[in-house]
Parts: structure tokens; C-alpha cells; sequence
């Protein structure tokens, strides 16, 4: 959450973060603001809601959190935020389309929009839940956005990579609309990204 705020994907107490535990889940406190933070902030609770005696209530999105670790098995970390461009998009209730290539990186050949339920809802669990089906990301509308991974450090660095996409694709859409890549050449994309980066040196 600190470094969200940092880094300006966040303000105020919007957005929550959580991993996953033996017991359910650690999650971050309701209301407070990232910079009162400690770790002793941070609320253990089983993925049913019920939290160990804690100093602070949980998030009141405990019950979207605890949906995606029922449902994705390989989901260790859940980051939320309403950071800028997400939102204004979440707010129009788009998907963002294949605009450019590294939409792959949530996935899938688009990053969803969920449709709209209450803050904090079953509902809205459940809505988000399927969003993210084949995906890491999915916007959730006139909300923010939300990633998963498996650990926080991937969950954080695709929350800034929707959010980076998102102001691209904002960007697009004000000067007449973006040439959205086909099927077969996001199929490329898929082939060629997982080998993207430095090749594993062995340990000698
Ligand atoms: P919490 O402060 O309860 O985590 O809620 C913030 C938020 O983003 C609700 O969607
Ligand atoms: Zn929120």
C-alpha cells in the first residue's frame, strides 16, 4: 500500500492488499491510510470472514479477496486500487482491447471490465471473480482496478503495467480510436513473451 501511494496509483485509504496465508489470508485494515501502516495493521482472516482478535477491522473488501483465493488456487497476492487511468476507464465501462501488445501480460487478448456492484458486496466478488477468469487483471467499473499474481511483488508490477496500458489506451481513444491486433498476431505474442527477457544463467 505504501508503495501504491508513492508511486501515486493511489490516495487516500482507496485500495487494499492481501496475500495468502495457511490460515486464509492477510489482508489490509479498512480506512487507513497507507502512511499509518504498520504490520501490525494487517488483519489474518480464513477465507469464511472470520478474522483472528485484531487491533483493526479488515478491508471491507475482505469478501472479493477471499472469492479469488476460493476460486484461483494459484493466486498468492490481490492488489486494489483506483489509480487514474483504470478508473476513468472502469467509469466508462470498457474493456481494454488488444491496443498493444503487452495486454498479454493480464493474460488474455483483453483486460475486462466487470460490471458494477456495490463496494464491498458478495456481489461484486463474484463479479470480479469472473472478470478475471484466464486472467491476472480486470477493471471493475466505476470502481478501479485489480490484479492478481503470485506473490505481491508480481500483483504490485501488473497493477502498474493496467495502469500505464489504460492511460495508453485513454490516450488512443481521444485522438479517433486504436487499431486493435488481430487474433493470430496476439497468438504470436503469447508464443514469444514467456522466453521475453534474459535467459535463467545456471549456478555454477
Ligand atoms: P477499504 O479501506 O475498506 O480497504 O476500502 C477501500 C476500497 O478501495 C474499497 O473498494
Ligand atoms: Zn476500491
Amino acid at each position: 500500500m505504501q508503495r501504491l501511494f508513492a508511486e501515486g496509483l493511489t490516495t487516500g485509504t482507496t485500495g487494499n492488499c492481501s496475500v495468502r496465508s495457511a490460515e486464509g489470508m492477510l489482508i489490509t485494515p479498512t480506512g487507513m491510510h497507507p502512511a499509518a501502516l504498520t504490520p501490525g495493521s494487517i488483519v489474518a482472516m480464513n477465507l469464511a470472514g472470520d478474522s483472528r482478535p485484531a487491533e483493526f477491522a479488515p478491508s471491507s473488501e475482505w469478501p472479493m479477496h477471499a472469492a479469488i483465493y476460493r476460486t484461483r488456487q494459484e493466486v498468492g497476492a490481490i492488489v486494489h486500487c483506483h489509480s487514474r487511468f483504470a478508473t476513468s476507464l472502469a467509469c466508462s465501462r470498457r474493456d481494454i482491447p488488444a491496443f498493444h501488445y503487452l495486454v498479454a501480460l493480464a493474460g488474455g487478448d483483453s483486460i475486462r471490465c466487470a460490471p458494477y456492484a456495490t463496494f464491498g458486496s458478495a456481489e461484486l466478488g463474484q463479479l470480479v471473480v469472473d472478470a478475471l477468469r484466464d486472467r491476472r487483471a480486470c477493471l471493475m467499473a466505476n470502481h478501479g482496478q485489480i490484479t492478481v499474481g503470485p506473490d505481491l511483488e508480481s500483483a504490485l508490477e501488473l497493477a502498474r503495467k493496467v495502469e500505464e496500458l489504460a492511460a495508453q489506451y485513454q490516450a488512443c481513444l481521444a485522438i479517433g480510436g486504436p487499431a486493435v491486433l488481430n487474433e493470430a498476431e496476439m497468438n504470436e505474442v503469447f508464443e514469444r513473451i514467456g522466453g521475453y527477457g534474459q535467459p535463467k544463467r545456471s549456478q555454477v
